[in-house]
């Protein structure tokens, strides 16, 4: 169980920046073929492990890569910012979007 865990807030930025391309098919601007328009997963029941927080948390844990579920909870939110970031980023240079007002 995820105590008082990870939240994930369905901004698809994951879908968008890591998906696990050895497994997904990708779209041609590099998002997952299942992330829907709206930013949700169209295969949501289907979608793989690497996808599932609730389990690749704990999974994490168990292996040793993190101390607790905490850290491990941690880590995950500053790699979301991350995401949203450099889509951020990305979308802006796509738009012809400057972040610096003109
Ligand atoms: S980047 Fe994080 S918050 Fe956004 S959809 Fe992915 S897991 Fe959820
Ligand atoms: S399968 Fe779903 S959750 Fe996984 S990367 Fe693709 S759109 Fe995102």
């Amino acid at each position: 169980m995820v105590a008082d865990g990870f939240t994930c807030d369905k901004c698809g930025a994951c879908c968008k920046v890591a998906v696990p391309i050895a497994t997904l098919p990708t779209r041609d601007d590099g998002a997952c073929s299942f992330l829907g328009a709206d930013n949700l997963c169209l295969a949501y029941e289907a979608r793989p492990m690497m996808c599932r927080s609730k389990i690749m948390i704990p999974a994490s844990v168990k292996a040793g890569l993190f101390k607790n579920e905490a850290e491990a909870i941690a880590v995950k939110r500053k790699q979301c910012e991350s995401y949203r970031a450099f889509v951020a980023a990305n979308e802006g240079v796509k738009d012809g979007i400057t972040s610096e007002a003109d």
